[in-house]
């Protein structure tokens, strides 16, 4: 048996195994489907403390990794599909029917971004115009034209906030109405840099012949007219989707899914000796340097 698993490698799982490891509680660390997360999909990080020159996102979540083995971590590729947390024991059940047992857990399996599906956006999406992060990639479009697809509160603060960088923002969403709250949408249609695109969904984004995003392409839901939009930067922002199915009844969520702190503190759950860290459970912050943290939050707890 395990003293501490760490399911989830990305950067609250290796902030994680960072501290558990030198606590000296031999964490095991399973990385999931995608070894190194969602930060392994972005080229440049210019936010994470630390790097004035900006760090490639794949190198600084790699180089969590090598802190963590250095100090004993260990690394197991396995996807945790189903979850026994109601005794001392703490059993994971993975695909390809391996069960884990530990004392301790720290859940830190990360959000996805909810796509369109429409067509162009995956082959353009990271670091080539299609971005699901303003917080993260808005300052890369600096004196540009982009725009977000999306109608609610996080659609909303991502147009705001690429107003402080981009040259124009249009705001494509499904309906007549936001469904953002009345002060965010207020907001939004009161800014003279952001327009909305009414009743309209994402048909297509185009590449230029560098492969970059040139602009895209949006269907009048009520019409069936097509039209095209130029702009250099594209921004999904219709909502997350946190990778904790495998925890459902075992742990408290929220309706959305989302792991719901306990005990006055941002990593504890309601079960005693698991821990949350990273985007399973922030739906606030989403940025590698609040994960790392929460990710070290829980060890410490869990080490206490
Ligand atoms: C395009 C893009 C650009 C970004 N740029 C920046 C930036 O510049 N700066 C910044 O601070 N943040 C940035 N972010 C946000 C940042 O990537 C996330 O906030 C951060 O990765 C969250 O870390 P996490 O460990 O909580 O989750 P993730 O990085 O998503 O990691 C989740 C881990 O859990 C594993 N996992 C999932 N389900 C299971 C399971 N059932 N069993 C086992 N393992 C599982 C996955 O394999 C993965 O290893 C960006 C995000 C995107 C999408």
């Amino acid at each position: 048996m395990e003293e501490i698993i760490v399911i989830g490698s990305g950067c609250a799982g290796m902030g994680a195994a960072i501290y558990a490891a030198r606590a000296g509680m031999n964490p095991l660390v399973l990385e999931g489907s995608q070894p190194g997360g969602l930060l392994t999909t972005t080229s440049d990080v210019e936010n994470f403390p630390g790097f004035p020159e900006a760090v490639n996102g794949f190198e600084l979540v790699w180089k969590m990794r090598e802190q963590a083995q250095k100090f004993g971590a260990r690394v197991e590729s396995a996807v945790v599909e189903k979850v026994d947390f109601s005794g001392g024991v703490k059993k994971l059940f993975c695909l390809g029917g391996k069960i884990y047992e530990a004392r301790k857990i720290v859940i830190a399996t990360g959000s996805s971004p909810r796509m369109t599906g429409a067509k162009g956006e995956a082959e353009l999406y990271g670091g080539r115009g299609v971005s699901a992060c303003a917080t993260c990639d808005g300052a890369f479009y600096r004196n540009k034209d982009v725009a977000v697809i999306g109608g609610g509160d996080s659609a909303c603060e991502e147009a705001l906030f690429l107003t402080r960088f981009c040259s124009s923002v249009k705001i494509v969403h499904r309906r007549d109405r936001f469904r953002a709250s009345k002060i965010m949408a207020e907001r939004v249609l009161e800014n003279p840099k952001i327009s909305p695109v009414w009743d309209s969904v994402l048909e297509e984004v185009f590449a230029d012949e560098s492969g970059l995003c040139r602009g895209i392409a949006v269907k009048n839901v009520k019409t069936g007219a097509v039209s095209e939009i130029p702009c250099k930067g594209v921004f999904i922002a219709i909502g997350h989707v946190p990778n904790t199915s495998a925890f459902r009844g075992a742990v408290d969520m929220d309706a959305e899914g989302y792991i719901v702190p306990h005990g006055g503190t941002l990593v504890k759950t309601d079960v005693e000796n698991v821990f949350v860290a990273g985007d399973c459970s922030d739906k606030t912050f989403r940025q590698a340097v609040t994960a790392s943290a929460m990710g070290c939050m829980a060890s410490i707890l869990a080490s206490a």
